[in-house]
């Protein structure tokens, strides 16, 4: 998934429609919105960005978690199978994105990049919502998707390189 952090407005949208369509308890969030002021006045510049687990190629909470209730599909998606989480929070210790909760009925719970929608052809539900459509997803393995030219044609950043997590949420930039 790719987020240009120059088209997001911070509206929050992802964050309602990951809620309403993965059936997010309130008080929790699988994606949340950081704003970042930098600079100083009159010289201020605002990023905001829309974060959620970054489904890293090299994943901490894959690996600590002792019943293989974390973890990655074959196309590469993170996966919780709920039923085999015995909520020890291992991998909600071990994920430097804090993108992970426990759930109030005792697994753990994060994006999951809408994988049942997936299935269907549909795109995860926040980014089919973005009123800006600042938000990409899709195969980055094949070189002529919409996400592989994106990354191809634009200056892109990832969250926390140096943990080593290989994360594959990109911010454009
Ligand atoms: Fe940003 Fe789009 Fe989310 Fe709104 S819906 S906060 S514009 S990513
Ligand atoms: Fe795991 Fe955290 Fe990476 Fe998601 S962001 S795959 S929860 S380490
Ligand atoms: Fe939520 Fe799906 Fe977006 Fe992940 S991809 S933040 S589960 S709506």
């Amino acid at each position: 998934m790719a987020i240009d952090t120059l088209k997001c407005v911070g509206c929050s949208d992802c964050v309602v429609a990951c809620q309403t369509e993965n059936n997010v308890p309130i008080g929790y969030c699988r994606d949340w919105i950081v704003e970042v002021t930098d600079g100083t006045y009159p010289n201020l510049t605002l990023e905001n960005r829309s974060e959620r687990c970054c489904h890293c190629s090299n994943a901490p909470c894959v690996r600590c978690c002792p019943t293989g209730a974390s973890h990655k599909t074959e196309e590469g998606v993170v996966l919780v199978t709920h039923s085999d989480c015995i909520g020890c929070a291992a991998c909600i210790t071990s994920c430097p994105y804090d993108a992970r909760y426990t759930h109030p009925e005792g697994y753990v719970d994060k994006c999951t990049f809408c994988y049942h929608r997936l299935a269907d052809g549909l795109l995860p539900a926040c980014v089919s919502v973005c009123p800006t459509k600042c938000m990409y997803f899709g195969d980055i393995d094949n070189p002529e998707s919409t996400i592989s030219e994106v990354l191809k044609n634009r200056k892109w950043k990832l969250l926390i390189p140096e943990a080593g997590t290989d994360p594959k949420l990109y911010f454009l930039i």
